[in-house]
């Protein structure tokens, strides 16, 4: 069925209307009436090719929310009118180790991610939720706590579980320093997701005027990264660090913050491959690793947790054709703390 979207037609155009064609629903679909998507560096990243592998048009958009319309004879969890949402996959093999032990994020396969991947049903790629409609299995799909305002819940899908993810594998809790580094999407989640875990949260940012509302959102302390001596006031006493910044920047700064055994775990992912010395990692003993998305179930566990506890996003909401402006605006680290793009202004409502 056609169905309006925003795409880009090459890395440097910018977003414009364009009409795709979603599948009708399959017996174990879900449709879903899009009334929010969040907008993810990684949307500007991959249509801008900077990761190379980009496929025009490139529909980006992997936070979506939205309204059940239409629902496959087999689908059990969703019905007409329910909220439901869609993350970064729509589909993984669903045998190999991974995906039976919950981490479709790294399928054998390679999982089919929400934009940009080869679609497993219509031969061409993915489409993601720049746009009015989307048709996903119910295996793919997620359950909103009812409870959230629906547009400060969709960033949830990406940049929450970015950062839940990582958080929860290494252990945020109480009795435990755990500094998050860029106050973006990503890192505003972080930050309130530390603070809630129990842990002793430390925000770091290259941006003065973003203090004060590092402490807001829950950090117990705030660094001006780039004032040597305030990052070396925290020397070796940092159990995990989660990085999510978007640009090239030193790992070693961080690592010199992290004690005997302690990770620094990378989500953000800079163009360009980036240097370590080996002394950061072998004196004393410490972790580089990262992390990717989350799975299913993990995704579910975290919405569920955000209803629980009242969390969701930090938002300004926009129209579709805002979305070029607001591109830029994330490239100057100017946003406060994810654009959310109104739906219904695509619809033309
Ligand atoms: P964002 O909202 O633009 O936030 C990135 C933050 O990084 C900025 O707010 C800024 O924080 C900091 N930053 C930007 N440029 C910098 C520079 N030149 N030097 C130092 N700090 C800088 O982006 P996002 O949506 O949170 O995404 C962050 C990164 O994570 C992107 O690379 C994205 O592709 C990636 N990502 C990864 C995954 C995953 O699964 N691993 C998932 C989603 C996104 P301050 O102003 O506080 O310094
Ligand atoms: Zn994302
Ligand atoms: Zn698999």
């Amino acid at each position: 069925m056609s169905t309006k979207a925003y795409a880009a037609s090459s890395p440097t155009a910018p977003l414009g209307p364009i009409a795709i064609e979603r599948r009708q629903p399959l017996p174990s679909d879900v449709e879903i009436e899009i009334m929010y998507c969040g907008v993810c560096h990684s949307d500007i990243h991959l249509a801008r090719d900077e990761w190379g592998g980009a496929v025009y048009p490139v529909v980006p958009g992997h936070e979506i929310l939205g309204r059940v319309t239409r629902v496959g004879a087999s689908v059990t969890r969703f019905r007409v009118g329910d909220l439901a949402a869609v993350g970064c996959m729509v589909d993984s093999c669903r045998t190999c180790p991974q995906c039976t032990s919950g981490l479709e994020q790294f399928c054998s396969t390679g999982a089919t991610f929400t934009y940009n991947s080869a679609d497993r049903h219509t031969g061409g790629m993915t489409y993601g939720g720049y746009s009015e409609r989307v048709v996903c299995d119910e295996a793919f799909t997620l359950k909103v706590p009812t409870n959230l305002d629906p547009a400060a819940a969709a960033p949830l899908l990406c940049a929450g579980i970015t950062t839940w993810s990582p958080l929860r594998k290494w252990g945020a809790g109480p009795g435990r320093k755990v500094g998050i580094v860029g106050l973006g999407g990503l890192g505003h989640m972080g930050v309130k997701f530390a603070r809630a875990m129990g842990a002793h949260t430390v925000l770091f940012t290259t941006s003065e005027g973003k203090v004060a509302d590092g402490l807001r959102l829950g950090a117990h302390e705030v660094v001006l990264s780039r004032d040597p001596d305030a990052m070396a006031k925290h020397a070796r006493s940092f159990d995990l660090i989660v990085d999510t910044v978007s640009a090239d920047h030193s790992f070693d700064a961080y690592m010199q913050l992290l004690k005997v055994d302690g990770t620094l775990a990378l989500v953000g992912v800079p163009p360009k491959p980036q240097q370590i010395s080996a002394f950061s990692l072998i004196m004393p003993r410490r972790n580089l690793s990262g992390s990717l998305i989350g799975g299913i179930a993990e995704t579910q566990e975290m919405l569920d947790f955000c209803g629980a506890n009242g969390i969701a996003c930090d938002i300004e909401l926009i129209r579709m054709d805002q979305v070029n402006e607001a591109w830029e605006r994330v490239l100057k680290q100017d946003v406060k703390y994810r654009f959310v793009i109104d739906m219904a202004s695509l619809r033309g409502g």
